[in-house]
């Protein structure tokens, strides 16, 4: 496993944990309640971050921190890292999750849906990175995995704003990736095609909801638990391995 014993000794303060902290955004549904319950059965103790605590609870997951916090608010963020470390110790991985699809066409789709992308998807994921790279630079020890999405390689129609959104996932991760590797903390970008979850239910323009929701009946899409394995084999390999991008899609996902 990742667990290094020079940056996690089994300290009086931390006797109990095998494994180290791991964060995960957006984790009360779809691929981060995946990963969450994944990260959970390999040992680790969890910060589970989401705005709708119920839904975080309800894995009822051991050692876990459940915080309702919106991840476009970065000292909310920061401050739930804080109190996790504080009871379970440093964080050595974050997944950021936490993401929104609002599909439509840039010349009728409501502003406000561009704005909840870019902050959510874009600003979002930076205050997460905040929150545990200090840390983690310090510790010379931790592992960011950015969830983009096979729109952040290549584009679709309707998918204007949140393809630029996850286009930006993918070039912060790789400059982010440059910036900390000499550090010895990884950056991993997961860029997942069509998963059955529930992130197109949000998407308001109902004759694209509608072919999006054709096209998704028309193969057999993902699973979150899929994206979650490809997420806990980015994170146990050796610290000096980085799996610096991984596309990960149903093999009948032709697009
Ligand atoms: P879900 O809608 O199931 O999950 C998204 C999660 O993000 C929810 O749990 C939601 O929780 C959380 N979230 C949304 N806004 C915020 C916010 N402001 N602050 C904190 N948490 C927030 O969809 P997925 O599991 O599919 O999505 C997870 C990630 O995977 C996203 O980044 C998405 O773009 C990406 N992805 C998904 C694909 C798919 O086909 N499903 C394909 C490629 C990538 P809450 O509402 O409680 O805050």
């Amino acid at each position: 496993m990742n667990t290094h014993p020079a940056h996690f000794p089994h300290s009086p303060r931390f006797p109990y944990f095998a494994q180290p902290l791991a964060i995960v955004t957006g984790a009360g549904s779809g691929i981060g309640a995946a990963t969450a319950r994944a990260l959970s059965g390999e040992g680790h103790p969890l910060l589970l971050l989401g705005r709708n605590t119920a839904r975080l609870e309800a894995l009822g997951l051991p050692d876990t921190m459940v915080k309702s916090v919106d991840v476009t608010d970065g000292a909310a963020l920061a401050d739930a890292v804080r109190e996790a470390e504080a009871l379970y110790g440093p964080a050595d991985l974050l997944v950021n999750n936490a993401g929104v699809m609002l599909l439509g066409s840039v010349d009728r789709q409501p502003v406000d849906e561009w704005d909840r992308m870019l902050d959510v998807n874009v600003r979002g994921l930076l205050n997460g990175v905040r929150a545990v790279l200090p840390g983690m630079i310090e510790r010379r020890h931790g592992t960011v995995i950015n969830v983009s999405s096979v729109a952040g390689r290549k584009s679709y129609a309707h998918h204007t704003v949140y393809s630029g959104t996850k286009f930006a996932v993918h070039g912060m991760s790789e400059s982010l990736r440059e910036e900390v590797s000499p550090h010895g903390v990884r950056v991993v970008t997961i860029a997942p095609g069509a998963v059955e979850t529930e992130l197109l239910s949000h998407t308001t323009d109902e004759a694209v909801k509608t072919d999006y929701q054709a096209f998704k009946d028309s193969v057999e899409i993902l699973t979150p638990e899929d994206v979650a394995s490809a997420i806990t084999y980015a994170y146990r390999l050796p610290q000096r391995v980085t799996l610096r991008e991984l596309v990960v899609a149903a093999t009948g996902q032709a697009a």
